[in-house]
Parts: structure tokens; C-alpha cells; sequence
């Protein structure tokens, strides 16, 4: 069967209605849970094959997200999907307002490859929520986690509701030429172009969930102890391949020398080594050839090793780096931790503020006109005050990027609104008929309009 007749039944079978129901909804996330508990083993396997990821951190980061977020929505699926109603204005008197929460469609998910299974499975967890059909393409670089959730998802639900995609870019470009009611896409900005002219063929919305290089400030104002260990956590786990990792340091130079021994001092403590099961591995040999490129070797203070056939690159801190370096030049989505060193912190976030827009920014500061200044000054997706990452954890918060970082938000609500149109609904009563706005029009009219409007 080609991808047409997939996405043709799934239109059929959404324009049934099927999908609308909430027993029907929940139901489907019920038995989503299910099938991934009862194959978690087979998705840590997979996971461990592609690059090395522990149990622990595949849990922490991957499964608990899709866990959490079924049951969130089984929670608060019924307060979400029920039409809210808002005031009348006075030319609607005497009527009622209501905005419905109207599933958009058929919608096609596609996933990076650095958290296969949260980023995959958690985009398609709020569009059954919110009602849809959904055609998924996980990223093929991780092979085996990509065919995993092939064999979930194909062998436990009718393809007609839901269907992974097997394969790269040929595959991805065959189904992007057609019609979705919405597309759902987390990667890099690059593809990210690619995806939103093809969306716009069609003038299918878009959510594009995208990356950038992400700052973190460390002022003198900073607990340096707290702040290294945050950061440390936030930069190396999975191996530096996370969207909203610190990219970059800045760090103020005052308090440079202190931080750096104390930053080092917390990468040892954690013991990250090429035979622990606590580090994996870079995905592949492009990536490592990329990261290897970007050590410059002169500027390396910790770290620096690089086994090729492992694909291992150790955490690494390189000092001295300026703007001009090989490792500023792009998201770097490895180990590789580059600090600069600034003298006046607005002056630092001004450099930020006039290149592209990040998908996170932190600040380690426990001054409140600080961060004032990074909240007001800068403009990025989304962030923490003395924290790393861990904003992506609260699904009372919006998730996703601004500008060159991404389009649109999801997590909680924000999850069921990316996957819903949100339809206007005004009942007016038969009682009330003002002749004000029916023609022969006249002054006499157009003073009161001028008066109620
Ligand atoms: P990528 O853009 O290379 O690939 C993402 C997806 O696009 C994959 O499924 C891939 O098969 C597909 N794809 C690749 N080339 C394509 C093409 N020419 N045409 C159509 N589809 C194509 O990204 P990646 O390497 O998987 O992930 C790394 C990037 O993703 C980084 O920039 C990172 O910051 C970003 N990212 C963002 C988030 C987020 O939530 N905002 C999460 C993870 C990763």
C-alpha cells in the first residue's frame, strides 16, 4: 500500500467521526500505554543498539515523557475538549460566545533522531487527544528505534488511525508532497525550511519544532557550585545531543578562573567515561567527524578525547573561545563546551540578542535585576533561572522556539491546542432586532453607531 491509500483511508475514517469521540480518544491513549509497557524492553534495546542509552537516562528522558503525558491527557482531556464559553459583545446582545475545540485532522508527525521516542511519541499522544489521525516518520538515523516504533504502532493499531513511516529522506519527501491538515516536525531549521514550503503548498499548518545555540550565563552573582552542577548535567546528558542543552557559556571574568576549576571539578565527580553506562554515544560518524572538527586543540582545558570506531567523544571544555571560533559557527549537539568570557553581562546578551533567536537561554544568578535583564532583554524559546532544561518539564508551560528556533508550542494544553482549531460559536437570540446596522442607512443611524462602536 503506497502512502497515498494510507493517508486516503485516514481521511475516510476521520471524516466518519470516529475520532471525535472521547471514550474513543481515551481509549486509544489507554492502549498506547499499554503496548509501550508491555515492549519497553524492546525499546531499550533498540535504543542501546543505535547509540548506547542507558536504561536510566531512555526512562528519565524517553518512556516516563510518554507515561506522563497519556496520563495527563486522560486527566484533562474532558475539561480540555469542552467548548469554553466567553463573554457577548453588546452589538450580540442578546447572545452567547463559545469557542469548540474541532480536532484539525489528519496530521503527519515527523521526529529527530536525538530523543526518538519522547519526540515521536509525545507530539502523537496530544494529536489523539485532541482527536486526530496521524502518519508518523520517525528520524531513520537511529535504525533500530525507528523500526521499534514501526512494529508498536503498525502491529497494535489499524493503519487507517495511526501509521509509522519506515525510511529517510526519499520517504519523507514522498509524504510531504501530501495533504495534511497538519504538520508536526521537530529537527533542525534547515529541514525545517524544507517542510514548512511543502506545508505551505497545501496551506497546511505548521508546529516546527526547531534548534539553535542556546546560551547560558553565569554572572559573579552566581551559586557556582549549583550552577556547574546544572550545568554540567544539562550539557552531557545524552551526550550533549539535546536541543535545549547550554550550547555556550558566558561567563563573567571576574569569577571565570573560580567557575572552571569548580566545573571541572563536577565533570569528574560524574564519572563520564567510554565504558560506563551513563554516556552514549555520538549517533553517528558524520556527527563525530562534524564535533571533532569543531576541538580546537589549543583551547581544549578538559577533556578532548575521541575514539572514532566507538563514536566517543569525552566531555570537553574548550576556554579562550570568541565568536570567530569553528565551534560558534554552528549548533553544536555534542559534548563540546565552549566558554566566553564577558565584562558587562547587557553588552554579553546584546551579542545574543542581534544573532538568531535560541531555542532556550539560562541564567545562574541570584540577582533580581539580573534576571530582569535576561527575561526582558532577550528573546528565546524558552529557558530556566539557575536551572538547565528542566522547563521542558512543566506542562504548564509552553514548549518550542521563536524565529530561526521554531514555530508554534506544545506540552499540556499547549499539546492539544497545536492539534486543534479552535472554532467561533456565537448563538444569537431571535428576541432582539435593532434595525441599526440594515440599510436605508442614515445620519441619525450613524451617530448611534458612532456611539456603540
Ligand atoms: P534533521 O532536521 O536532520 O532531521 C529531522 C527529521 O527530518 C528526520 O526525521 C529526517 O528524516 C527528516 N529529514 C532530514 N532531511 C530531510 C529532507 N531533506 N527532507 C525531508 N525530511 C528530511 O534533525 P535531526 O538531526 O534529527 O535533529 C537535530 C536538530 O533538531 C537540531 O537542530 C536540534 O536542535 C533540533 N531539535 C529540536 C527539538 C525541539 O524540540 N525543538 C528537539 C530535538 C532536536
Amino acid at each position: 500500500m503506497n502512502y497515498a491509500d494510507i493517508l486516503q483511508q485516514q481521511k475516510t475514517f476521520f471524516n466518519s467521526q470516529a475520532t471525535k469521540d472521547l471514550d474513543f480518544r481515551k481509549a486509544q491513549l489507554q492502549k498506547l500505554k499499554k503496548v509501550v509497557k508491555s515492549n519497553e524492553k524492546l525499546l531499550y534495546d533498540a535504543i542501546y543498539q543505535d547509540f548506547g542509552k542507558s536504561e536510566f537516562e531512555t526512562f528519565g528522558t524517553e518512556i516516563s515523557f510518554i507515561y506522563k503525558d497519556i496520563d495527563y491527557y486522560l486527566k484533562n482531556l474532558k475539561s480540555f475538549a469542552k467548548p469554553k464559553n466567553v463573554l457577548t459583545n453588546i452589538v450580540n446582545q442578546l447572545g452567547s460566545s463559545k469557542i469548540v475545540f474541532e480536532p484539525l485532522g489528519n496530521c503527519l508527525v515527523i521526529g529527530a533522531w536525538n530523543y526518538p521516542y519522547q519526540l515521536t511519541l509525545t507530539p502523537v499522544i496530544a494529536a489523539i487527544a485532541a482527536g486526530n489521525t496521524c502518519m508518523i516518520k520517525p528520524s531513520e538515523l537511529p535504525e533500530n528505534t525507528m523500526k521499534a516504533m514501526a512494529k508498536l504502532i503498525n502491529e497494535n493499531f489499524d493503519a487507517q488511525f495511526l501509521y509509522v513511516v519506515e525510511g529517510s529522506v526519499e520517504e519523507t519527501t514522498a509524504i510531504l508532497k501530501l495533504r495534511f491538515d497538519k504538520i508536526f516536525f521537530t529537527g533542525s531549521p534547515r529541514v525545517g525550511k524544507i517542510v514548512y514550503k511543502a506545508a505551505a503548498e497545501h496551506l497546511t499548518p505548521v508546529t516546527l519544532e526547531l534548534g539553535g545555540k542556546s546560551p547560558a550565563f553565569v554572572t559573579e552573582k552566581a551559586d557556582l557550585n549549583i550552577a556547574a552542577r546544572r550545568i554540567v548535567w544539562g550539557k552531557f546528558i545524552n551526550a550533549g545531543q539535546t536541543c535545549v542543552a547550554p550550547d555556550y557559556l558566558y561567563v563573567a571574568e571576574n569569577i571565570k578562573a573560580k567557575f572552571l576549576k569548580v566545573l571541572i571539578e563536577e565533570i569528574k565527580k560524574r564519572n563520564y567515561t567510554d565504558n560506563v553506562d551513563h554516556y552514549c554515544k555520538i549517533i553517528n560518524e558524520r556527527n563525530f567527524d562534524r564535533l571533532e572538527k569543531m576541538i580546537d586543540r589549543e583551547k581544549v582545558v578538559f577533556g578532548g578525547e575521541t575514539i572514532r570506531e566507538k563514536r566517543y567523544i569525552s566531555p570537553t571544555v574548550l576556554d579562550h573561545v570568541t565568536w570567530d571560533d569553528a565551534v560558534m559557527q554552528e549548533e553544536i549537539f555534542g559534548p563540546i563546551l565552549p566558554i566566553l568570557t564577558y565584562k558587562n553581562l547587557e553588552t554579553a546578551m546584546q551579542t545574543v540578542v542581534e544573532g538568531e533567536k535560541p531555542l532556550s537561554a539560562y541564567l545562574f544568578s541570584n540577582d533580581a535585576k539580573e534576571q530582569e535583564l535576561f527575561t526582558e532583554k532577550l528573546s528565546f524559546g524558552g529557558g530556566c533561572i539557575n536551572d538547565t532544561l528542566m522547563h521542558l518539564s512543566n506542562d504548564r508551560l509552553p514548549f518550542g522556539g521563536v524565529g530561526n528556533s521554531g514555530i508554534g508550542h506544545y506540552h499540556g494544553k499547549f499539546g492539544f491546542i497545536a492539534f486543534s482549531h479552535q472554532k467561533a460559536i456565537l448563538k444569537k437570540s431571535n428576541y432582539l432586532e435593532p434595525e441599526l446596522k440594515y440599510p436605508p442607512y442614515s445620519d441619525a443611524k450613524l451617530n448611534i453607531l458612532k456611539k456603540l462602536l
